[in-house]
């Protein structure tokens, strides 16, 4: 047998060799071939075990072309200040077979000005000889989010361009995952976006403190909606439409006036994140602002409400915290405060006793009993002296810049039943492919 010369194309390039190079690239649905040249028929349709056979024998074949070793892919980035056809010759092809090169991709692509950190890759077979430059079977890049641009040798040992335009298509993901490495990384394995893990972070910032509840193996369930090429790289992702974590669920939903917010199962807003009323079934006997005080006489603002509750009424947490104080508080008797996100403190006076655990440092959760209604410090009598702060500064708890929940009811609660049907259906659906997917493994 004669040398292959790789400037001297042979027809010994078997069709087998371009298949195997073209499967290199992966798997493209759509292509279109832009050469004008002479065009052999389209090729018949293959399943995807006649593809394996095909690429098996490529390889077999490529491994026995004199010369030359097996095709190899090598990843490459253009380097600043870098031409494109540089960049080609650094993956070891000869600088005409370079220049051929990025003549044909410049049918399909802007050549000349081109970023550093372009990457492609190139399919290259080295010469079994120590001395001579690889020839180029085959490059691939990605010239958008579902262009790819390859060129690949064919039969007859010319370089032929083809532009591959993936379908983009509209998908709602329904993935159950676990917790490996960050909440991040593992929601990225699904396919989700930073600005989707974002979303999730948000939501259960309310319900959980990420550094401590979240446990590597911990289940977790996301639904969200994406623009997705064929070849299944997320383009762009949509809404997030349900987010599960430690139980706790999160189902969006789009109010009458046209705005999303998330409710849970029972079609509550995830943002009554603090109780309107920290003591079963107390009466609010005095306000926010400037009164005569009881017991000191003299006209002072009331820096919070007070609930009429007998001693050792148990008083509920108003919201998912940590314990901030838990101490004696001149006037306040004993004091108990709690930090909330989103900058919420609320505070308790005049407390009997604290529930067993409770001491700074300690995370509590919305309607936990926390305390026992007293009337230590300035108190004329048994009640809880309730506070809200925000940024360090005690606002009216009734105001309206406290965030309240908002439970559905009537067509909207309908209306939310049927959208959360609708997530059920696909996490079931999700469920019962995975377990199919088991089955089928073992
Ligand atoms: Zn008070």
């Amino acid at each position: 047998m004669q040398d292959f010369d790789p400037r001297r194309p042979s027809f010994r390039i078997a069709p087998r060799v371009v298949a195997g190079a073209a499967a290199l690239f992966g798997l493209f649905i759509v292509w279109k071939a832009t050469d004008t040249g002479s065009k052999p028929a389209d090729p018949p349709q293959l399943s995807s075990a006649a593809v394996l056979a095909l690429q098996h024998a490529a390889f077999t074949q490529a491994e026995a072309q004199p010369g030359f070793s097996r095709p190899e892919n090598v990843a490459v980035k253009v380097l600043p200040g870098e031409t494109l056809e540089s960049a080609v010759e650094r993956a070891g092809v000869a600088p005409d077979e370079a220049e051929q090169a990025v003549g044909l991709l410049s049918q399909a692509m802007d050549t000349v000005n081109i970023r550093a950190g372009m990457a492609f890759e190139a399919a290259i077979a080295k010469p079994r000889a120590e001395r001579g430059h690889a020839r180029l079977i085959g490059l691939s890049m990605r010239a958008g989010p579902a262009k790819s641009i390859t060129l690949s040798r064919t039969f007859d040992g010319a370089l032929r361009l083809r532009e591959l335009q993936e379908q983009i298509l509209d998908d709602t993901v329904a993935a159950n995952g676990k917790i490996e490495g960050s909440l991040y990384e593992s929601a990225a394995r699904m396919g989700a976006t930073p600005t989707i893990t974002a979303q999730v972070v948000k939501l259960f910032s309310h319900k959980l403190d990420f550094q401590r509840d979240i446990q590597p193996g911990d289940d977790f369930k996301l639904v969200f909606n994406r623009k997705v090429t064929e070849s299944g790289k997320t383009i762009e992702t949509g809404d997030l439409e349900y987010a599960e974590l430690h139980g706790v669920r999160f189902y969006r939903f789009e109010r009458a006036g046209g705005s999303a917010d998330y409710f849970d199962e029972h079609g509550k807003n995830i943002k009554g994140f603090l109780l309107r009323t920290p003591v079963d079934g107390a009466r609010i006997t005095s306000v926010f602002g400037k009164r005569r005080h009881p017991v000191l006489g003299y006209t002072r603002a009331h820096q919070g409400i007070d609930f009429g509750a007998g001693t050792g009424a148990p008083i509920l947490a108003a919201g998912d915290g940590v314990v901030l104080e838990a101490r004696r508080w001149s006037g306040y008797g004993n004091w108990l405060r709690i930090r909330h996100t989103g900058s919420f403190d609320t505070g308790y006076a005049h407390v009997s006793r604290y529930a067993p655990g409770i001491r700074p440092g300690v995370r509590v959760k919305q309607g936990q009993v926390v305390a026992y209604v007293g009337s230590t410090g300035l108190a004329t009598g048994p009640h809880l002296h309730y506070e809200i702060w925000q940024n360090g500064q005690r606002v009216n708890p009734l105001g309206a810049k406290i965030p309240q929940g908002t439970v559905l009811a009537g067509a909207e609660l309908a209306r939310f039943r049927a959208e959360k049907a609708r997530i059920d259906r696909l996490l079931g659906e999700n469920q019962a492919m995975a377990a199919a997917d088991t089955v089928v493994r073992r």
